[in-house]
């Protein structure tokens, strides 16, 4: 089987292509990416020379760039982690957001579509569903009400996904999975960057009051659950992921800090996003009992991991934070 997977050299895309590549060492992977700010070859070291895979650096809004790839005729499925996928700069510039997530989205399904692909898996996010109080999950019949622009435009590719089901019949999923921690992970988000500030004994900003609550899920666990969907998702539906692990962003800091033997007084409180949704958690049991999934990792020994991985590779770390990157920190985080 011949398998697209875009976004493939950001943090998830890049996590899954390993996985899949080892666990299937027949398939063809096409690993279709941009090369955003966000996109590393640098995670894929480990692919070169592998008869079994194939990158190709394209844009997914653009048609005719992705069509030949399709006109080969041989794509079997269609997996899409291919995003814009930070909320705050999606706050500073929502178009291109609409852009990537929306219209890239779109196009993909076209394509699939007109070239018959067997398979098309939307690769999504339990942030369209909202923001929870301080009880209750996210089911998969939770309406959706995104509050940022990067959520907006992630339930507009999910409606459309879902469109092209219900329209043209095609053979889709859609997974909406929480957030992710693990290697690779691009330091504008909140692990990576917290590691990389307190080994530098720099101020770690967190967001207003530090108590918002992420449901946090080892990366790996997410590439079994879209590996499952892929083979054994039922047409058209929906699967939330997630491994009922509820942290806020103070708990999730203290354990850095503490992990790297620093003090807390590097803990500084900066303005709050604007629209910072306060809860996030998943109901996962969909997945669990219809396509027996389980995440492998409990919280404390896969953070713990992840922490030691950003310290031995602190060389990746460095590679992937450019002159740009810097400019960007350093407009968003302003003390209060
Ligand atoms: P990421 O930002 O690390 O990677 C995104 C990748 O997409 C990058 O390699 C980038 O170069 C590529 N890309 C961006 N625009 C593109 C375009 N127009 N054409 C082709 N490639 C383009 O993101 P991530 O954290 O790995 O997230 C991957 C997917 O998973 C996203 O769709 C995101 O919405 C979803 N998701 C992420 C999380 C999380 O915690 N990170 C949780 C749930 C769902």
């Amino acid at each position: 089987m011949k398998i697209m997977v875009t976004g493939g050299a950001g943090f998830i895309g890049s996590n899954f292509v390993l996985y899949m590549a080892e666990k299937y060492p027949d398939y063809h992977i096409v690993n279709v990416d941009a090369l955003t700010y966000a996109g590393n070859l640098e995670n894929l070291l480990a692919m070169e020379g592998n008869p079994n895979y194939t990158f190709v650096k394209a844009d997914i809004a653009d048609r005719a760039a992705l069509e030949p790839l399709f006109a080969a005729g041989d794509i079997g499925a269609v997996l899409n982690f291919a995003a814009e996928s930070h909320v705050d700069r999606s706050i500073l510039q929502p178009d291109l957001f609409v852009r990537t997530n929306v219209l890239g989205t779109q196009t993909l399904l076209d394509l699939a579509k007109r070239y018959h692909v067997s398979k098309f898996v939307q690769v999504s996010t339990d942030e369209v569903y909202g923001t929870l109080g301080e009880t209750g999950l996210f089911t998969e019949e939770t309406p959706l009400a995104p509050n940022s622009p990067y959520s907006a435009s992630k339930a507009g590719a999910d409606l459309l996904v879902r469109a092209y089901h219900e329209t043209f019949g095609m053979n889709v999923n859609i997974t909406r999975c929480s957030n992710n921690y693990g290697p690779f992970q691009f330091p504008e988000k909140l692990i990576p960057l917290m590691i990389r500030n307190a080994q530098q004994d720099k101020p770690l900003p967190v967001y207003g009051d530090g108590l918002n609550v992420r449901d946090w899920l080892f990366v790996e666990d997410h590439c079994s659950a879209i590996d499952l969907v892929l083979h054994k998702g039922v047409s058209g539906e929906v699967y939330n992921v997630g491994g009922n692990n509820e942290r806020n962003n103070l708990q999730v800091v203290r354990t850095i800090l503490e992990a790297l033997g620093k003090p807390e007084s590097l803990i500084t409180f900066v303005q709050d996003r604007l629209g910072h949704d306060r809860r996030y958690a998943i109901d996962a049991t969909k997945i669990r009992q219809q396509l027996g999934w389980e995440p492998k990792y409990q919280y404390e020994s896969g953070i713990r991991a992840t922490i030691a991985w950003y310290l031995e590779n602190q060389d990746w770390m460095e590679q992937v934070v450019s002159g740009a990157y810097q400019q960007y920190y350093d407009t968003q985080y302003k003390e209060r």
